[in-house]
Formats: C-alpha cells, structure tokens, sequence
C-alpha cells in the first residue's frame, strides 16, 4: 500500500515537471498531443493517467494537503453535481479547441495550457477533484467504455457487508454501496486502491 502510494506520488510530481518543461519550452501543441493520445489509452487501460501520470492531478492532490494544513475547507465537489450540464458544455468547447491545436499546430486558436493552467489552480481553489470531475477535456474522451481493463478493481458481492468503507474512501465516488447492490463505475476510477486497502474483508480484489 505504501509502496503504491509512493510510486503514486513519484509518478504524479514528475508529469508536473514535465508539463512545466513542455510549457516553458513553449511545445504546449506536442503537450496536447501527447495527452490526446494518452487519454485515448484508456480504452485498454482505463483511468491509470488520471490517478498516476495528470499533472493536474498533482496539483490537486498538492493543494489539497496544503488547505488541509492551514484548515481550509473547500466544497464537496458532488455539490456542483447540478450545474454539470455547463462544465460539460465547457469541458467539449475545450475538447475541440485542443484537437484542432494538436491537428494544426500552427492555427491562430489561442487557448493553450498555461491557459488551461490558471483555470483549473482557480477552481481548484473552491472544490477539489472539480476539474477531474466535470471539466478535464482529456476527461471526456476517458469516459469512453474500456476495451480492456486488467487493473479494474472489483467488488465481490458474495463477501460485502454492504459496509460502505470502500464508498467513504474513494476520491471519485467511484463506488456506490446500495442495499442489495454493489457498483464500481470504471469511468470514475482511477486505480488508486484506496478501496481495497479499506476493505475488511476482502471483498474487493485486482
Ligand atoms: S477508491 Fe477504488 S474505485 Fe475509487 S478510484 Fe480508487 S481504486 Fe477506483
Ligand atoms: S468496504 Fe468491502 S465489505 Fe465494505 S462495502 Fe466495500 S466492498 Fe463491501
């Protein structure tokens, strides 16, 4: 578990400096492509990028500890849950732009990730996750149904006592716990195995 939180944090910090990099080199167009692609993998591998390779989610994670440090609460992102429609609305117009930058490097668009940048350090600051879970474009494209997911966690039905420790841990609410049902929705998860390392027994297995 620690070994995984670790790797976890390695992996995170560096797609924070390679952003950086790409950024002050000003190859913001070979950025995007890049992520345009790895987002796309998550047909085979779901949402690996997002838990261990978004830079984004580096700086989420960074900010939150932070907060938490000097005691500031920020909102319960599920709260925006109602205005989705309009992150979505956003998210796509976003989606487009940065195709059509990847396509044509050289097109007058101006949106570019720096751009992007102080957006998300903006919204970061009232809700967390809120980027992750209603306005990343790469997010769009990852909603996608996988083809193959070897990594997806499962819940074992027969042996969950329906406690709901996996649902309280899970930074996506990935997890819905209901009375008679279990469900692990693989569009949220981002494999961090929060779930399984809560799980008393043993009812969630790689
Ligand atoms: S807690 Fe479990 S379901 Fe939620 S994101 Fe992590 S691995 Fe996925
Ligand atoms: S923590 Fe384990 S037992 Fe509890 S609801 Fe989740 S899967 Fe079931």
């Amino acid at each position: 578990m620690r070994a995984r939180r670790v790797i976890q944090w390695i992996t995170l910090i560096l797609s924070l400096a390679v952003l950086f990099v790409f950024v002050r080199t000003k190859r913001e167009p070979l950025a995007i492509t890049i992520m345009l692609l790895l987002s796309l993998g998550s047909l085979f591998y779901g949402k690996l990028f997002c838990g261990y390779l978004c830079p984004f989610h580096a700086y989420d994670k960074m900010l939150g500890m932070l907060l938490e440090r000097v005691g500031v609460k920020r909102l319960d992102s599920k709260r925006l849950d109602s205005m989705r429609a309009v992150f979505y609305i956003i998210s796509f117009s976003i989606l487009a732009i940065l195709v059509m930058k990847a396509m044509m490097p050289y097109t007058k668009i101006k949106l570019q990730i720096p751009i992007l940048m102080l957006a998300f350090v903006f919204l970061t600051l009232f809700a967390p996750r809120i980027w992750h879970r209603y306005v990343c474009p790469f997010g769009l494209i990852m909603r996608l149904p996988a083809i193959a997911r070897p990594l997806m966690p499962k819940i074992i039905s027969s042996s969950c006592k329906r406690c709901k420790s996996c649902e309280k841990v899970c930074p996506t609410n990935a997890i819905k716990i209901e009375k008679d049902k279990t469900y692990l929705s693989g569009t949220h998860c981002i494999l961090c195995y929060r779930c399984e390392d809560a799980c008393k027994y043993d009812s969630i297995e790689i």
